[in-house]
């Protein structure tokens, strides 16, 4: 069967460098917030071009974390609204709601299935105080009129970035675009760690600083604490192997582009859209979707020829059981997303015989 996504196989190509890394800190004698982490926080830094990364322990509380910061800096508070994609995966969400944040959605645009500019100004209350845009699967959702949009209503504009390390928007890395970015390096993500890990990325230093309280039991001196914190940090371990396939994301980047480029090429097949891409760089390919009306089919097609896809996602948020305050509403373009979605394998070890395998079975699915 050729699998989705091949974790054993991704990994096994920093086999010796990742055994390295793990004895290194397990002869180290030190376990948490350390020289790993340090070094990460700095590689990670200067890969998106910000003068800061915190590692905390997953992509979701890297977002939580950012709101509560600016809740902590007097900046936001309990009711206020943040703008976010009816199209994105529920963490997102979850980061406002959990911090007593309202999350108020929009549609997505129906070419890039990312935020819609255009429909952001409508929405807009004396009580929005953000705009959490999603780098959705791995393409950059930041344009002119977004920064516009913000500068003019006084907006934070932070990034989640969990599918999109290294993608770019006018030479600048996904990340550093926003007020501030939420990362997740869980292991399926491009760069992942071998368990749960997450940056919270920015250039801001007061923000910064308070998120470095917050993720350690609101201290910044041992036994005082300023702030009702978290425990939310990066293993010494997790941040070892980060240090390592960070060496290696442009080729992580490139594997991956020229895959979606074949793919691109030669799918044809009329009952099938294919994603649009804004530009070369703009694009990391996290997932590659593509829309079919008959996308159950068509998902038990490729299984019944030995292919593993997903759906991404199969239920939107505003109709799950956890949001039931979002039920009676109607986002019609989020709802036939999430009824045609499939994402087919991408990853940069996928060779080129199932790939030419994967595409003929596509182009001959009717
Ligand atoms: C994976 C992901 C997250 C959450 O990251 P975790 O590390 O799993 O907590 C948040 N947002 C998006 C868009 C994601 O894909």
């Amino acid at each position: 069967m050729i699998k989705f996504l091949d974790l054993q196989k991704i990994n096994a190509q920093y086999e010796q460098e990742l055994k390295e890394a793990a004895v290194k800190v397990i002869d180290s004698g030190w376990y948490l917030i350390g020289k790993e982490l340090d070094s990460f926080e700095q590689n990670y830094a200067s890969f998106c071009g910000t003068k800061y990364c915190l590692g905390v322990a997953n992509g979701l509380d890297a977002l939580r974390l950012i709101f509560r910061a600016y809740i902590e800096l007097g900046l936001m508070k309990k009711g206020d609204e943040v703008i976010v994609p009816a199209n994105t995966y529920i963490a997102s969400v979850l980061a406002i709601s959990d911090n007593s944040l309202v999350p108020v959605f929009v549609e997505p645009n129906e070419q890039t299935y990312n935020l819609d500019s255009e429909k952001i100004e409508k929405v807009i209350t004396n009580k929005t105080k953000a705009i959490l845009t999603v780098h959705l699967y791995g393409q950059n959702s930041v344009d002119e009129k977004i920064l516009e949009v913000c500068k003019k209503n006084d907006l934070k504009l932070v990034e989640d970035a969990a599918q999109s390390h290294g993608a770019l928007w006018q030479g600048k890395v996904m990340g550093s675009i926003g007020d501030a970015a939420g990362h997740s390096f869980y292991p399926g993500k491009n760069l992942g760690a071998l368990g749960d890990a997450g940056a919270v990325t920015t250039s801001d230093e007061t923000l910064a600083k308070t998120i470095k309280g917050l993720r350690n039991y609101g201290s910044e001196k041992k036994y005082e604490n300023i702030y009702k914190g978290f425990n939310s940090r990066l293993d010494e371990i997790q941040a070892a192997f980060l240090n390592v396939k960070l060496k290696y994301i442009q080729n992580d980047i490139k594997a991956r582009r020229d895959i979606a480029y074949y793919y691109l090429k030669n799918i044809n097949n009329s009952n099938i859209t294919l994603p649009n891409v804004l530009s070369k760089e703009g694009h990391v390919w996290h997932v590659f979707v593509v829309r079919c009306k008959k996308r159950d089919a068509l998902q038990k097609f490729l299984m019944d020829n030995g292919i593993q896809t997903l759906i991404h996602y199969p239920i939107p948020i505003f109709r799950q059981k956890a949001y039931k305050e979002f039920n009676h509403m109607n986002y019609s373009i989020t709802d036939m997303i999430h009824k045609e979605v499939l994402s087919i394998p991408i990853s940069s070890v996928l060779d080129k015989t199932s790939l030419q395998k994967i595409i003929g079975v596509i182009n001959s699915f009717n």
